[in-house]
């Protein structure tokens, strides 16, 4: 048995690489089956899967219009429109560390203010920007404990083809979180494990499978190892600042699965912005103007000169 924990559960559905790009390319505008077999190249009974997957979670609706030929849409319900800003944090952190040549990068625009932006991860009671040292937790309603779940070894490899459906947007990020259990190795260390036992602990992992994801995360940056004692040599795990700053997804993360995953008693932990003292209602804005941001006011100028414009909902049948 281990904690309960909403970013567990979210990352149940969310922790998946396919899965993480089919919902990229619905946030920039994609729709139906053949559009996303173009844009990722990935095989029909793969995509098959994740749609259903996606309908049955409730993440999508699948909407037919009785047109000749027939046409099936899958729509974003507003619980799939509610992981937008989960999907900006991750888009903020890559950004910040990998950054690419001026004149490539892809740039953000808010159309209610009309400026160039940054999406900023904030509190929503006093306004502050908000990091991963100026956050307490404390046990809420719907703490307690559940069982671990089957462990799952592989960790999605990347092949040629495979790349070819990043085009270069959200690329590394969806390299690293398309796996739930490296995910959840960083989560645990938001929440102050340090120790092999205690990461171990938190997250219910196989001792093969976070050792490797260790290794991985350090690996990308994201965690530095130290030792804290020689004979025998022992260690502890530490976020780097690399690893600190995908505080602002993780949080996101954690808010989408207290929101529509934790069933009538509530949200497992409860988080207060030190700063202000209140609980923390985190929310994603704009760094031009300080509005919250909503997928249908930004629009994205790509790397390769095009326009991506703001997400417009049709009405399901
Ligand atoms: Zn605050
Ligand atoms: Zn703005």
């Amino acid at each position: 048995m281990i904690a309960a924990n909403s970013a567990r559960r979210a990352l149940k559905i969310l922790g998946d690489r396919w899965t993480l790009l089919i919902l990229r390319d619905a946030f920039l505008g994609t729709r139906q089956f053949s559009a996303w077999q173009g844009r990722l190249g990935v095989t029909p009974t793969v995509l098959t899967k994740r749609l259903k997957t996606l309908v049955d979670t409730g993440i999508f609706k699948r909407a037919r219009f009785n047109e000749v030929p027939p046409r099936v849409e899958y729509q974003l319900t507003d619980k799939g429109l509610d992981i937008y800003p989960v999907a900006l944090m991750i888009l903020r952190w890559e950004q910040t560390w990998f950054p690419v040549p001026a004149g490539t990068r892809m740039v953000l625009r808010h159309t209610r203010c009309g400026r160039e932006m940054q999406p900023r991860f904030t509190c929503g009671h006093c306004s502050g920007e908000v990091t991963a040292r100026d956050v307490r937790y404390r046990d809420g309603p719907g703490a307690g404990l559940e069982s671990a779940t089957a462990n799952r070894l592989r960790r999605a490899t990347i092949t040629a083809q495979d790349q070819r459906g990043t085009h270069g947007f959200l690329e590394h990020a969806v390299d690293i979180l398309g796996d739930r259990w490296s995910w959840e190795a960083i989560g645990a260390a938001f929440l102050g494990h340090k120790r092999f036992d205690a990461f171990q602990a938190q997250t219910g992992m196989a001792s093969n499978i976070l050792s490797d994801r260790l290794r991985r995360l350090i690996d990308d940056g994201i965690l530095t190892r130290r030792a804290y004692q020689d004979r025998p040599p022992r260690y502890e795990y530490l976020l780097t600042e690399k690893g600190r700053d995908f505080y602002a997804a993780t949080v996101m993360l954690v808010c989408w699965g207290d929101r529509w995953l934790a069933g009538t008693k509530g949200p497992p932990v409860l988080l207060t912005h030190k700063a202000c003292g209140s609980a923390l209602d985190p929310q994603v804005t704009c760094s031009g103007c300080g509005e919250v941001l909503d997928p249908h006011d930004v629009a994205y100028d790509m790397n390769d000169g095009t326009t991506a414009r703001p997400l417009t909902l049709n009405a399901a049948t």
